[in-house]
């Protein structure tokens, strides 16, 4: 299949056309490098079946695909409220293109979703059905509620079109290939105990997530796109919840590292907890995450050191 991969030269991305490369594919990466680099699809970069295009999703574009995977937006708070505006129009105009896209060839789309879409969740396990408690003018509504439109873009288009759909909702995922800018909780962590600096946890550390390795999450992706009757929403995460406090004592003893904790204050609307419920991706796609977090978290400790060697 031609499958056009958008975001692919960010984090989950890059994995992301590296899978679907290993299984016969011809991938159309198509990046506007906002968070994406060159350095992540470098292991592939010269395959044959492996093309880049540079372009930004809230413009339209127009080639031949199979199928889409739409992961085109900045997932990291600190990325995506840089430039908020670009964000939501990122999360809307750029679906509904890529939904045209889609109609025009007939191609299958899985969008990139979020657990944000949960807001800050008044339950938890999260399952598929709960609505979520989202404010729609805060400083996370850039990203929540342009992921939430896009949703119902997608729904939209599958009703009034037939357009193929498949709708994965991402929890919190970490691994190899993050930025080291990245500003997400584990590369912060990580990058900070290595370079034996204060681990920065905002607010108390009370709040929960729950952390699932990329392997596992591409996995699941896959198993989504691949599998036939299926639209989702469907919750695609790892259901073991961590305190902040407890993944920054983690990440101390798994990086031998002396740095301290430092409180800095907790950012606006930051969900208090986070925790998939899982069930329907196990019954539907027979999939549930495989990584445990200390094998993970060793896993991306080794691409940071590596990293930090390297600038
Ligand atoms: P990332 O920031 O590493 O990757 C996003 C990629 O999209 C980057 O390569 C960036 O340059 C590109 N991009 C941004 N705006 C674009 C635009 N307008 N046109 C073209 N390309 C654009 O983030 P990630 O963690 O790899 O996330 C990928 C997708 O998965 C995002 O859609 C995100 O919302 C979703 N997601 C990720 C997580 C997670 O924990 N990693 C959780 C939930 C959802
Ligand atoms: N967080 C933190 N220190 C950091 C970065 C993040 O304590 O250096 C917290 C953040 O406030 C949130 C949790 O870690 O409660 C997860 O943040 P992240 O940005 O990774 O993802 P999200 O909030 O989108 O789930």
């Amino acid at each position: 299949m031609r499958i056009l991969v958008t975001g692919g030269a960010g984090f989950l991305g890059s994995h992301l056309c590296q899978a679907l490369l290993t299984r016969g594919h011809h991938v159309i990466c198509l990046d506007n490098f906002y968070t994406g680099s060159t350095h992540n699809i470098e292991p592939f970069r010269n395959d044959p079946n492996f093309e880049l295009i540079e372009h930004d999703v809230t413009m339209p574009i127009d080639l031949p695909v199979d199928g889409i995977f739409n992961l085109a937006c900045p997932a990291s708070p600190i990325h995506y409220q840089r430039h908020p505006v670009q964000t939501l129009k990122t999360s809307v105009f750029g679906t509904i293109n890529l939904l045209e896209l889609a109609h025009r060839h007939g191609a299958r789309i899985l969008q990139a979703s979020t657990s944000e879409v949960y807001g800050d969740p008044d339950i938890s396990p999260q399952g598929e059905s709960y609505w979520g408690n989202v404010n729609p003018v805060g400083i996370r509504s850039c990203y929540d509620e342009g992921k939430r439109a896009a949703e119902t873009a997608i729904f939209d288009f599958h009703r009034q079109y037939g357009v193929d759909i498949r709708v994965a909702r991402i929890f919190n995922t970490y691994g190899t290939r993050m930025a080291i800018n990245d500003g997400r909780v584990v590369s912060n962590f990580i990058v900070q105990a290595l370079k034996g600096e204060p681990l920065t946890i905002y607010g108390d550390g009370s709040q929960t997530r729950s952390f699932c390795y990329v392997d596992d999450l591409i996995r699941g992706l896959i198993a989504l796109f691949e599998t036939d009757d299926i639209t989702g929403p469907i919750n695609i995460g790892n259901p073991q919840p961590i305190t902040m406090l407890e993944l920054a004592e983690e990440i101390r003893v798994l990086t031998k590292s002396t740095s301290k904790i430092t409180f800095l204050p907790l950012p606006s609307d930051d969900p208090k907890q986070r925790m998939p419920d899982t069930t329907l991706a196990s019954e539907k796609l027979q999939w549930s995450p495989m990584v445990e977090r200390t094998e993970g978290l060793s896993k991306t400790v080794e691409y940071f050191k590596n990293m930090l060697q390297t600038i």
